[in-house]
């Protein structure tokens, strides 16, 4: 549904974008995550047609970006960081301004606002003006522009970005509901934001991708390997000699002292071999005993970490 290869961007002497590759699926929901200045915005602004690249190439439901703006602004729905709203308008009249310059027929428009004040939310504020609305209604607004014209992509800049707690609950919510019918691509640098809408995550640090998978994945991949904490009571030295006959068994360590219910160690293996059973076979054809079988997990927060501030440790 979009395809971006090799993407390069710089404002003057500053690089944006240095070699930005990725795809998205239809009906993917997916969090393009980064810190600040990671080049989210600019990669947001050059899918939607409103800045050039510098080199690579963008392909939106098939259309080339740059060789097809028009088309492609049909295909897609855009909500920006900061929604430009005209204050003094009210939310229908905006309504109607928004479908008539995406040539919704008169006699459609309507019967679309309505819809789209339905999905959006809109009901009790359909009366006011923009300008009197709270930032999560002005939000809802922003979402109602650019679904008018039902897009099968919708691309959201840092959606949920000065809202309060309760707002960022509803807004989440609607973009999931919204995310089972389109194709969504939502910006962020918030890590519980893209762990409670997409499907999958798309991590950018200075101006390149540095992961890419489900948060479970990206955990997988950024560890480099599988390590479980396994606590075993027997004679150590034995314990020693089997764990290093295991084949599955990469590395292991002892962690801590000697405790009164056994011997902590921090095993290894490679990534996707789940050595669990195997010690548990281990230990029990041994005769000694199992206190503790653990793996280690890790949550999106600390791949993030990993994968973006690596350069610094
Ligand atoms: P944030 O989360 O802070 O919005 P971002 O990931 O969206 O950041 P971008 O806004 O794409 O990042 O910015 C990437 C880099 O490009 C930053 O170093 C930024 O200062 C620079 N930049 C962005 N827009 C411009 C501009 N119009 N002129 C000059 N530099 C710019």
């Amino acid at each position: 549904m979009i395809e971006v290869q090799h993407l390069a961007k710089s404002y003057g002497p500053t690089v944006a974008l240095r070699d930005v590759s990725f795809k998205v699926d239809k009906g993917e929901v997916v969090g393009f995550l980064g810190p600040n200045a990671a080049g989210k915005t600019t990669t947001m602004r050059i899918l939607t047609c409103y800045l050039p690249a510098d080199s690579g190439r963008v392909s939106v439901a098939g259309y080339d970006v740059f060789e097809h703006p028009l088309e492609v602004r049909k295909q897609l729905g855009y909500l920006p960081e900061n929604t430009p709203l005209y204050l003094d308008m009210g939310v229908i009249e905006y309504l109607h301004f928004v479908a008539e310059i995406r040539h919704i027929p008169n006699g459609k428009r309507q019967a679309r606002i309505k819809e789209i004040v339905g999905i959006c939310g809109l009901q009790s504020v359909v009366h006011k003006d923009i300008g009197e609305l709270s930032k999560g209604f002005r939000q809802r607004v922003g979402l109602a522009q650019a679904l008018i014209h039902d897009p099968e992509i919708l691309i959201l800049d840092e959606p949920t970005i000065g809202l309060d707690p309760i707002q960022i609950i509803e807004i989440r919510e609607l973009i999931k509901r919204i995310g089972k019918e389109k194709t969504v691509i939502l910006s962020s640098h918030i890590l519980p934001e893209v762990s409670a809408t997409c499907d999958r995550v798309i991590i950018i640090n200075e101006g390149e991708i540095v992961g890419t998978g489900t948060p479970e994945e990206l955990a997988t991949k950024s560890k480099g390997g599988e390590t479980i904490y396994a606590t075993i009571r027997g004679p150590i030295d034995v314990i020693r000699k089997r764990l290093d006959e295991e084949s599955d068994i990469k590395d292991f360590v002892e962690v801590g002292q000697e405790q009164e219910n056994g011997h902590q160690f921090k095993i290894q293996s490679d990534v996707g071999v789940d050595i669990r059973e195997k010690l548990f076979f281990l230990v029990a054809n041994n005769g000694w005993s199992l206190i503790e079988l653990r793996r280690e997990t890790m949550n999106l927060e600390d791949v993030f970490k990993r994968l973006t501030i690596k350069e610094q440790t």
